[in-house]
């Protein structure tokens, strides 16, 4: 483990994640179980956490390079088409004979939604070979989340901190940790409902604190809030997000990440870095979608000033 990346030739971000395609049905109200209904209008767009951080991390400024797992048909072959349009390098991506991982999701005229995942692709990630571990070692920061498989997961990260790279993980979707997964990350990200539900209490404060007792440097995100950051234990520093009107915050913790992860790698220190974060993340809530909402790093820096 490494949180120090100005005083070797490590650069960049290398993000090991989900990739799907989503699959977005706009309806007036959703249907009951045996009905059939007309959508009003539907759209297919890139996402998983895994992809869409990698898009954040590079948009935020990071040399970046994704790897995942996609199957050999059209929803990954636009996958990998987004990958290339963001400049994020993709060739240690697995191809499987698995379908590409699909998010199929229904948005009713309140914007309540219900999202059915199909993991696909994402479920059969292959064990890190000696490409990945280059890849691996080569990065400042190396950042997960918890779409692929817990033990790919624990394996990567692993990895990562023998390797010497800063080991980030974004805990989401929430699950059960385990402790030798804890003790390789250096920073460990959440939002209020997962640091609940990893930190084994209602109460945020306990429950980050339990977080925080097991990794070094733990941020919580508390959405319109801002940020609260620990540090070996203890509570360093509340963040405040910028006060903005917000329209769609779907993404809003993925760019979040990504653009941490990217500011981290650059050298930034850790509390400087949550307010580069914090301020992408403001910036994605006030338009429509996840990746289409990902901002670049001049206008992070533009609204941070
Ligand atoms: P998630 O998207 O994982 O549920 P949060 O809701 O905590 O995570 O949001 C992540 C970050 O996005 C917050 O820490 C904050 O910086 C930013 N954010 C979210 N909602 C808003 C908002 N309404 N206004 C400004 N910033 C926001």
């Amino acid at each position: 483990m490494s949180r120090d990346s100005t005083t070797n030739s490590r650069s960049g971000v290398t993000v090991v994640g989900s990739a799907n395609r989503d699959i977005v049905f706009t309806v007036e109200r959703i249907p009951q179980p045996g009905e059939t209904i007309l959508a009003k209008s539907t759209a297919k767009y890139a996402g998983g956490k895994g992809l869409n951080q990698a898009v954040a991390a590079a948009r935020a400024g990071a040399a970046t390079t994704f790897i995942g797992a996609l199957g050999r048909d059209e929803d990954g072959e636009a996958l990998a088409g987004t990958l290339r349009d963001e400049s994020i390098a993709d060739h240690l991506v697995r191809r499987t004979d698995e379908p590409t991982g699909q998010a199929f999701i229904v948005v009713d005229g309140f914007g309540e939604n219900t999202i059915i995942v199909a993991s696909g692709a994402n479920g059969s990630f292959s064990t890190v070979g000696s490409a990945d571990r280059e890849a691996i070692g080569a990065a400042s920061v190396v950042l997960l989340q918890l779409e692929l498989p817990l033990e790919r997961v624990a394996e990567v990260a692993e990895a990562a901190g023998a390797l010497g790279a800063t080991v980030m993980l974004n805990a989401a979707p929430a699950r059960a940790l385990p402790r030798g997964l804890m003790a390789s990350l250096d920073y460990l990200i959440v939002n209020e409902h997962e640091a609940c539900a990893i930190g084994g209490s209602d109460r945020l404060d306990v429950a980050s604190a339990t977080l925080a007792s097991l990794v070094g440097r733990v941020v919580v995100t508390l959405g319109s809030a801002g940020a609260v950051l620990y540090d070996r234990g203890a509570e360093l520093v509340r963040v405040a997000a910028p006060r903005v009107t917000a329209v769609d915050t779907t993404g809003a913790g993925d760019t979040f990440c990504g653009a941490f992860a990217a500011a981290i790698a650059d050298g930034r220190e850790y509390e400087d870095a949550a307010r580069f974060a914090t301020a992408a993340a403001a910036l994605s809530v006030q338009s429509i979608g996840a990746v289409p909402s990902i901002p670049f790093r001049a206008a992070i820096e533009e609204a941070g000033r």
